[in-house]
């Protein structure tokens, strides 16, 4: 029989939020494990700077294997020709969904997760968000607030490196930046516009990233070569294989999950009065011809999947109380998308990162005081 080896902690998934928790919980010093259904991410993967007339059919993919292979994966605009390896091919990953509902659920499986092909955006949450399920009612109210979160937003992007312009925006708080991109001619000419247009009330500000504009935690600079959903073989941009993961492995054998998920009449009224405020806003800045859409596309193309196990003060109306701890099981912390009490504007991975952070200091302070 083999050594029978014992971990203090036991991560489960490397992506985004698993790739936090190990990160924090080895620092703490605690013997740590992490499970992985995926595979290794080797440096061949990384294909940025392969052309399309590199490949056999300049970049298309053969439409009988991907409608075979993966018609939902292949419906994200990030899965091309170069980065559809890290999707996971739908055919050997299948779930079903409510009758009359759909659900386009975009995953990757790789050390890593899908902090290898996302789209690096980040924007801190404000109390305008933890506040706004108790002021319109829909959901329950977060237990937390922007103080709670505050210093941990400080901690990870102080790690991962965010390029971005401080603007001292209450809806939208400044973070630890460091130095922005620019924004073109056209972009600064919109910008002047809408400042005016608006009286100072909305502003066109640069992309908030977690790509490197200068050298950081010995990780290299961004050359700006734009194929990012491709892997970055100079870790320029945060993912949890690049900066976080200390270890590895694993398969899986799971059920497959059945999702109930449908849009309200609350996101459906919110998606007509984005698309009218865009045109405003474009009217604004003096573009012509400006066709309003509403895409009403199924729940999960956004790939900010939220809830199922959200957290709140009160165990009778949540999964997990302020610190991401199971309330029937207080030694399961859940801190990826699944504790989000309600969502935002704003893309939500760097708040699962801040909230694994906190929540992992939280459950290694409890152990050391012999309460876990
Ligand atoms: C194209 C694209 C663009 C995106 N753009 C942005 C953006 O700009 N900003 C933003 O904030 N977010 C963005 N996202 C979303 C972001 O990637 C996710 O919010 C984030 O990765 C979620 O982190 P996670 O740790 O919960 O899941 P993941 O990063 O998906 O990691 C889950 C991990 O768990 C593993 N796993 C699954 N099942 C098991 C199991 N049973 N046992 C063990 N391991 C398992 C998987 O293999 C995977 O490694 C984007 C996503 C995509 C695909
Ligand atoms: S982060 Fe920069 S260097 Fe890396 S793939 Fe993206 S554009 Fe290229």
């Amino acid at each position: 029989m083999g050594k029978r080896e014992e971990y203090d902690a036991i991560v489960v998934g490397s992506g985004m939020s698993g790739g936090w928790a190990a990160k924090e919980i080895t620092e703490r010093g605690l013997r740590t494990i992490v499970l992985e259904a995926g595979g290794l991410v080797t440096p061949d993967d990384y294909v940025m700077d392969v052309y399309p007339w590199d490949l056999k059919y300049r970049g298309r993919r053969e439409r009988a294997v991907q409608s075979l292979q993966r018609p939902i994966q292949s419906t994200c605009y990030a899965c091309d020709a170069w980065s559809e390896k890290f999707f996971v091919r739908d055919d050997e990953n299948p779930y079903t969904t409510a009758e009359g509902t759909d659900f386009s659920w975009i995953r990757g499986r790789q050390v890593g997760g899908r902090s290898i092909m996302w789209g690096r955006h980040v924007y801190r949450w404000s109390d305008l968000d933890f506040e706004a399920s108790l002021k319109d009612g829909h959901g329950v109210d977060w237990p937390i607030r922007y103080a709670d979160i505050e210093p941990w937003y400080d901690h990870v992007e102080r790690f991962i490196g965010v390029t971005g312009q401080a603007e001292g925006l209450a809806q939208l708080p400044d973070m630890q930046f460091l130095p922005p991109m620019t924004l073109n001619c056209q972009e600064q000419v919109a910008r002047d516009r809408l400042t005016q247009a608006y009286g100072g009330e909305r502003l066109i500000t640069i992309g908030r990233c977690a790509v490197l504009t200068q050298p950081h935690n010995g990780r290299a600079a961004c050359h700006y070569c734009g194929t990012c959903e491709r892997g970055c073989s100079t870790h320029s941009y945060f993912s949890s294989l690049a900066a976080t993961l200390p270890a590895v492995v694993d398969k899986w054998g799971i059920p497959a999950l059945r999702i109930h998920c449908e849009w309200s009449d609350n996101e459906r009224k919110m998606l007509q009065e984005m698309s009218v405020q865009a045109a405003e806003m474009l009217d604004a800045v003096g573009a012509r011809d400006v066709v309003s859409f509403v895409e009403d596309n199924p729940p999960g193309l956004t790939i900010h999947e939220m809830g199922t196990a959200r957290m709140a003060s009160d165990s009778e109306t949540s999964v997990l109380n302020g610190w991401n701890q199971a309330w029937d099981v207080p030694n399961l912390f859940m801190t990826d998308g699944a504790c989000m009490a309600s969502s935002a504007n704003q893309n939500p991975s760097i708040t699962y990162m801040a909230l694994t952070a906190r929540a992992v200091n939280h459950a290694v302070d409890l152990m050391d005081r012999g309460e876990l």
